[in-house]
């Protein structure tokens, strides 16, 4: 089950290669990989709401993005005489065999077949013979040679016998004339961007703002910032900056994106529950009236007023109920391997579509953290809770051992006032952490109903500590003997039948505390 794995920060990738068949591999040894990895083979369509609180780990460490045909990576910027510097071999390594030795003052670098020369706080460089000027002394430090970052286009340049291209504001380089661009093509439904390249961005969502960060994508607009007249999306900002470049769009509603399966496309939508629950629109009496036809006026009843869509103020002032499934794992995270060919993480998000359908069934809007074999880091399912303002979370694991069903919630005391109303986010479920017992208790007596053995767990379980609402954690167990049974789809649809039924019941209780 893995509660408490990829509770550390969100890694960030630093050499991250994707080779031609668009496989990402690593070669740094002091980093991770970026845990993010979508096969576009295997999804159809990904529905991604992925949420981002406070500022994102990386954007604190200065680096420079490197953008090349068939390779893109991040390198650390550091500072030396009030100059941003770089490692040179370390900006060459994704391209070939490059190595480096010291000679006294003398820093001489062989890439590939070209050797170059370097001298410790020199103010040139040697390519290949041919010398030129650097806008910085040369520093040697731990044998490490660091050029000022405004030359590194020109070495790489000479070097890689390319053309390049330097974004010096966003800190962005772009080799060989690579560069990925995107349209904008305004919907009913809402905004699609179409990339000439697949992309993989960061998203993360705030009521109305939706952004994409994109970090190994050579993006680039020829505009900074669209206007646009439609209902759900009012403009589209794209800037650069620290290696990295956003697109941020501006809606009237809470957004979310959605990718094509070949990652060339992102549909922003309205969030779910936004357009679907939003209030019944009273239907006119009469047929609409024929375009050009004078306006019918008066046939509506006064008291059948027509209610405004909805705004973000009135969707503050009421959350809809929604509940929110966390298929546990995914992507690189498999989860436990419950037997030689079963993943928990294939486990999990089968039962999750199958109890979405369960709640749909009995009225419930349910999303969903991943619809996809995706990686999503545990810290961003409780935030995407939080932003998405759902009504009960539920975190879906399964395990190989015992039978049944383990209900899991919070081990965590009930909340104690704090001064000035801040709620800690290591401990956001304290003011919750009744109700999801309660709830704990309704799921328990449903699975007893349908004789699906179970049991009742207290836990300091992420992210159910974090998520600022009714949350439980439930543990698929097989039926029997065969561990494969805990993927059968009788048994799942009779541990979600009982799951939507608690649901059901209990609702009245979770909608007393919001
Ligand atoms: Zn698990």
């Amino acid at each position: 089950m893995h509660w408490s794995e990829r509770k550390g920060k969100f890694p960030v990738a630093r050499f991250l290669f994707l080779d031609r068949d668009g496989e990402r591999k690593l070669l740094s040894r002091n980093e991770k990989l970026e845990t993010r990895d979508f096969s576009g083979r295997t999804l159809v369509v990904a529905t991604l709401l992925l949420v981002l609180t406070a500022s994102a780990p990386w954007a604190e460490e200065k680096q420079v993005s490197v953008y090349g045909p068939r390779v893109s990576y991040s390198l650390p910027v550091a500072e030396h005489n009030g100059q941003d510097y770089v490692a040179l071999l370390e900006a060459l390594e994704p391209f070939g065999s490059v190595s480096a030795r010291v000679e006294g003052q003398k820093w001489k670098l062989r890439f590939n077949r070209l050797e170059a020369d370097f001298r410790q706080n020199g103010n040139w460089g040697k390519v290949a013979g041919r010398k030129f000027g650097l806008p910085g002394p040369f520093v040697l430090e731990s044998n490490r040679g660091l050029v000022p970052l405004r030359a590194l286009p020109a070495i790489l340049g000479l070097m890689l016998a390319t053309r390049t291209e330097y974004h010096e504001a966003g800190r962005r380089l772009f080799l060989g004339g690579v560069a990925t661009h995107f349209t904008t093509a305004a919907r009913e439904t809402g905004l699609s961007l179409n990339f000439s390249a697949p992309v993989n961005p960061l998203i993360s969502t705030e009521p109305g703002k939706l952004k994409m960060t994109f970090t190994r994508d050579a993006v680039v607009a020829s505009t900074n910032i669209l206007r646009l007249e439609n209902p759900l999306v009012s403009s589209v900002t794209f800037s650069e900056s620290n290696g990295q470049a956003e697109v941020v769009v501006l809606g009237h509603v809470p957004l979310l994106a959605q990718f094509a399966a070949d990652r060339r496309a992102i549909e922003i939508v309205p969030a779910p529950g936004v357009a679907k629950t939003a209030p019944p629109v009273a239907a006119p009496e009469t047929a609409p009236a024929a375009l050009g036809a004078p306006a019918v006026v008066g046939t509506v009843p006064a008291a059948v007023a027509v209610p405004p869509p909805p705004t973000l103020q009135s969707l503050a002032a009421k959350p809809l109920f929604v509940v929110m499934l966390d298929a546990g794992h995914g992507g690189d995270d498999r989860g436990a391997l419950l037997s030689e060919t079963l993943e928990e993480k294939a486990v999990t998000l089968a039962f999750a579509r199958r109890l979405r359908s369960e709640l749909q069934g009995r009225g419930i809007s349910a999303v969903m953290s991943r619809d996809a074999d995706v990686t999503i880091p545990i810290e961003q399912r409780a935030a995407m809770a939080d932003a998405a303002r759902v009504a009960i979370f539920v975190s879906l694991h399964a395990a190989s051992q015992g039978r049944g069903v383990r209900v899991y919630t919070a081990m965590i005391n009930s909340a104690t006032p704090t001064p000035g109303g801040f709620v800690p986010w290591d401990t956001a479920q304290a003011d919750y952490v009744l109700t999801s017992r309660a709830l704990a208790d309704l799921v328990k007596a449903e699975l007893g109903k349908y004789e699906i053995p179970n049991s009742e767990f207290s836990a300091p379980l992420k992210p159910l500590n974090n998520v600022g609402a009714a949350a439980i954690g439930i543990e698929l167990a097989p039926s029997g003997e065969d561990v494969a049974s805990v993927n059968a789809g009788v048994y799942q649809q009779r541990i979600a039948a009982a799951l939507a039924e608690a649901i059901v019941v209990g609702r009245p209780r979770v909608e007393a505390q919001r």
